[in-house]
């Protein structure tokens, strides 16, 4: 094993600052694969210490180069190999893990080295319970949130083009979603609703809050698996998005673990909520008992914006 090193894997998408976080964490030395555009490889070269792309991606699906990408990662056996959790992520680094027989832990929220050993510390049981595995004697494939995007820097390394072999699939065709995809962990402010609002017209009411803010509109798993009044990209949660925002507002959201989770990571959080005995009271740093209906529009005027 090549202990100095760690893997960085990345989809077509300059979304790594978490990745590269995790592999610092790991190695002196940072090694980037890129599945993507060259583009992408250029842009993660300014974070790390040595990139190898595997060429224009053209029509082919970013898991056909899974067979390469684990080829590499095999021929210099590193001490960890991190990916996304996005869709092209988990994909390619699935097949990385299968590849090199080892386990993909997911949901990672620390990681230390333990020794020679990485030692990952996870959430079970929806939340309520903290595992740490520790992985001996070979990479630890991690999957972890890919984090902001990186630009494209002066100081950048090489790009090492590496030639590759996709497996022959194709995109045949591309339909964009209805629904705008939403970067949640990028926002600086995000504001989340849950089962306290009564309609879904009132949606809006959160959206003008979020714009008076500047941040984004989130909300809890029942608004967007149960009514659906929000897309599912939007629900915060051990099952869904993790943020780390300046500020989270809690509004309408009763504050079960299973949801705060996913704002652990917040440096303020803001509740609203109307019964003064919700649990959330006691996860905030400023919290406001009363009526969504009356205390959201008063702080969006408050704030300036269109209540
Ligand atoms: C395995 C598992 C995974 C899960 N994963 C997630 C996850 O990833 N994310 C997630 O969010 N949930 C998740 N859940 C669900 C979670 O347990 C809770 O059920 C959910 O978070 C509750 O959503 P809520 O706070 O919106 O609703 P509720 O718990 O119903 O809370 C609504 C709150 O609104 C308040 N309220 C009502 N009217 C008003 C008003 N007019 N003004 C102000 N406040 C008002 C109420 O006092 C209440 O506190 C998961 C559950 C399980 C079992």
């Amino acid at each position: 094993m090549n202990a100095a090193q760690s893997w960085i894997v990345v989809a077509d998408d300059a979304a790594a600052t978490g990745l590269v976080e995790v592999a610092r964490t790991l190695g002196t030395e940072v090694v980037a694969v890129v599945a993507g555009r060259r583009a992408v490889a250029e842009a993660v070269a300014g974070v790390v210490d040595r990139v190898l792309w595997l060429g224009e991606p053209g029509t082919a699906p970013v898991e056909a180069f899974a067979p390469d990408v684990a080829r590499l990662v095999a021929e210099a056996a590193p001490r960890a190999v991190v990916g996304a959790t996005t869709p092209g992520g988990r994909a390619l680094l699935g097949a990385v893990g299968a590849a090199l027989r080892s386990p993909v832990l997911a949901g990672v929220e620390r990681v230390e080295l333990a020794g020679d050993d990485v030692v990952v510390t996870r959430s079970v049981l929806g939340g309520i319970s903290q595992h740490r595995t520790a992985v001996a004697g070979g990479p630890a494939v991690l999957a972890v949130d890919a984090g902001a995007a990186v630009a494209v820097s002066d100081t950048a390394a090489a790009v090492e083009e590496v030639a590759a072999t996709p497996l022959p699939a194709q995109v045949v065709e591309v339909r964009p979603t209805t629904v705008a995809g939403v970067d949640l962990g990028a926002a600086r402010v995000v504001v989340g609703v849950g089962r306290g609002l009564k309609a879904r017209e009132d949606v809006a009411l959160i959206s003008g809050l979020a714009g008076a803010l500047g941040g984004e509109v989130a909300c809890s798993r029942p608004l967007a698996e149960g009514v659906d009044w929000l897309p599912k990209d939007r629900y915060i949660g051990i099952s869904g998005q993790r943020v780390s925002p300046e500020l989270y507002v809690a509004v309408g959201i009763s504050g079960q673990l299973q949801h705060m989770v996913g704002v652990r990571e917040a440096k303020v959080i803001v509740a609203v909520n109307s019964d003064k005995a919700a649990p959330v009271f006691a996860q905030c740093d400023y919290g406001i008992v009363g009526d969504l209906y009356q205390v959201v529009p008063a702080l969006t005027a408050a704030l300036g914006g269109t209540a």
